[in-house]
């Protein structure tokens, strides 16, 4: 049965940039910008990144600021800053070679057990399974398997399977690309295309008619919702803008500044609070110039922007790293949060 799933990946498989190609390097590049991402928005990504560094030297002495813009728009930045500490660690401590065993990897910066297991098997030809989304779902289509996959015992069992189903001899990068692509293409989230399936005539779920109750996943609560106010400052036509720090949400990344509105509070007087709390000035809101609307992975965001001008005192970074003041014609000089950059042809 796998010698069909090989054969139709051998056919079917996409012409994707990073499959040129099994450099460890250009693997994990490809395998950190697609986590979470779709391919179509994560291509122009890893083309960009590998322009600007074509090595894991040239990552490596990149400057967090120029590694962020490159990211920019794709969330998750401490992905971004993983990368880079990743890169870091690999040019210090491995002299730019990459360990060639999911075990040893796993030990750098931001590679977790599937990323390891990717590169491990596609650069170094290990024999060890990767599981993603893709993966878990045609595993517990395959195989019918009832039980909850957001359990770590359910996970653990899928892992085993995953690699119990991996040939010893075989192409094995190749292989875990078969059953990601399989899930990607083929076995799909809504309406799989099981008429085309390489693997249909093995297919439990196929035959015991389950295919659209598989996976089972746990009911995930509603994220939160909290509303923002933002302050667009602006002095001589410079807009005032504050460097995050870099650890947390969004770090490293250029703001405006504002913060979430209190239960009770209206919107004005959060924002005069929070500007006053941030920057330690008084400010005039002048008018509302765009409300903005943003989901993070675990919560949701408005953003209600305002115009405003200093009444009095000198702004002072109270928790940014850093206050610049910034032309609009700028602006692409440097990195955004996405809810920030939604709104900044309305300034
Ligand atoms: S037959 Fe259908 S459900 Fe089964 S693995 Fe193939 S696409 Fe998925």
């Amino acid at each position: 049965m796998l010698r069909a799933l090989h054969a139709w990946y051998g056919r079917e498989a996409r012409d994707l940039p990073w499959r040129k190609s099994t450099d460890a390097y250009r693997v994990w590049l490809a395998e950190i910008i697609l986590q979470q991402t779709r391919v179509i928005q994560g291509t122009p990504y890893y083309e960009r990144f590998l322009r600007e560094f074509p090595s894991v030297e040239a990552l490596a002495s990149a400057s967090e600021e120029t590694v962020l813009k490159c990211w920019e728009g794709l969330g998750y930045y401490t992905r971004a800053r993983n990368l880079l500490r990743c890169a870091q660690t690999i040019v210090e401590k491995y002299a730019g070679r990459f360990p060639s065993t999911a075990s040893e990897l796993q030990k750098l910066p931001g590679i977790g057990p599937y990323t390891a297991a990717a590169i491990a098997s596609i650069a170094f030809g290990e024999r060890v399974a990767v599981l993603d989304g893709n993966v878990i779902r045609v595993l517990t289509r395959w195989f019918n398997i009832a039980e909850c996959v957001d359990t770590a015992s359910t996970r653990r069992f899928l892992q085993e399977l995953a690699n119990d189903l991996m040939p010893r001899h075989c192409n094995h990068g190749l292989h875990n690309q078969a059953m990601m692509e399989l899930g990607a293409r083929v076995c799909t989230f809504q309406q799989p295309l099981c008429g085309s399936c390489p693997v249909r005539r093995y297919c439990a779920a196929q035959a015991a008619g389950t295919v659209t109750q598989r996976p089972v996943r746990a009911v995930k609560p509603q994220p939160p919702h909290y509303t923002i106010v933002v302050a667009a400052i602006k002095q001589r036509g410079r807009y005032l803008l504050g460097k995050r720090p870099s650890e947390g949400l969004l770090g490293g990344l250029w703001e405006f500044p504002g913060g979430k509105v209190q239960e009770g509070e209206d919107l004005v007087r959060a924002l005069r609070r929070e500007i006053n709390e941030e920057l330690g000035i008084e400010i005039i809101p002048k008018k509302q110039v765009a409300t903005v609307r943003h989901a993070y992975s675990h919560f949701r965001v408005t953003l209600h922007v305002y115009l405003c001008g200093i009444s009095s005192g000198k702004p002072k970074a109270r928790w940014h790293t850093e206050l610049v003041w910034v032309k609009p014609a700028d602006f692409d000089q440097f990195a955004f949060p996405q809810a920030n950059r939604k709104f900044l042809p309305l300034l």
